[in-house]
């Protein structure tokens, strides 16, 4: 039932730049983003904006994950890690551009939110494609790793070195780095050994918790 205004917020964003490629382009259409949202927001799900998903979380506003997944370039079958799974939404946009033969790893802190984002992503069917892991994944998730691609949507200090060990090489890992209310989206390269890092502009997430977050 809001499936238009889903392709309205979408081509309101491509509009805008933060969304240009076609695989980008159809998660953000597929996925519906009201599934992984509270009842009290639900109506919100189409505003660009970050809405509360409990214990003091946000689901990201829907530029920020678009232009997040186009920073990642994924590809068909990659495998990608996730810190910071919150409601699972931009885990699940992950899992359907990668596709059937692609996996989704999401490591979520807060135990309730990693139930619930399981629930929401039972709901649209993705849970074939996407695994929600309780536990902290500033220090990566070596048992999965190593990952063509990582992302977080918690910030950290600076880019947690067990993040940079975890990527494959050559590999893109996309986060935010800084501890104070406004940080800096990183996006950081690995190729042939060599690892660079590239600002992508300013940003406001929750912090990164545990052993390489900012507590
Ligand atoms: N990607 C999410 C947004 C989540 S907000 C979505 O689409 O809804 C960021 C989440 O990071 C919060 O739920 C928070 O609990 C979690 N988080 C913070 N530090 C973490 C850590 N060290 N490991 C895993 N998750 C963490």
């Amino acid at each position: 039932m809001f499936e238009e205004e889903r392709k309205r917020l979408v081509a309101r964003l491509v509009g805008q730049g933060y969304v240009r490629t076609q695989p980008v382009i159809s998660a953000m259409e597929s996925v519906q983003r009201h599934r992984f949202l509270p009842d009290d927001v639900r109506r919100y799900a189409h505003s660009d904006t970050p809405l509360q998903i409990g214990r003091g979380q946000t689901i990201s506003a829907p530029h920020m994950v678009g232009m997040m997944l186009e920073l990642l370039e994924l590809e068909e079958g990659y495998k990608v890690l996730e810190v910071g799974g919150g409601s699972g939404y931009h885990a699940c946009l992950a899992a359907h551009i990668i596709g059937r033969e692609g996996h989704v790893y999401s490591v979520e802190i807060i135990e309730s939110l990693a139930r619930q984002a399981e629930k929401n992503i039972l709901a649209v069917g993705m849970h074939e494609r996407v695994t929600v892991i309780t536990g902290d994944g500033s220090k990566g998730l070596k048992r999965f790793a190593p990952f063509n691609r990582i992302m977080a949507a918690c910030s950290a200090p600076s880019v947690p070195e067990p993040l940079i060990e975890q990527l494959t090489d050559p590999g893109i890992m996309v986060l935010p780095v800084g501890s104070g209310y406004f940080q800096e989206l990183i996006l950081v390269k690995k190729k042939n050994g060599e690892i660079t890092q590239q600002r992508k502009g300013g940003v406001a997430f929750v912090p990164m918790r545990g052993e390489f977050g900012i507590d």
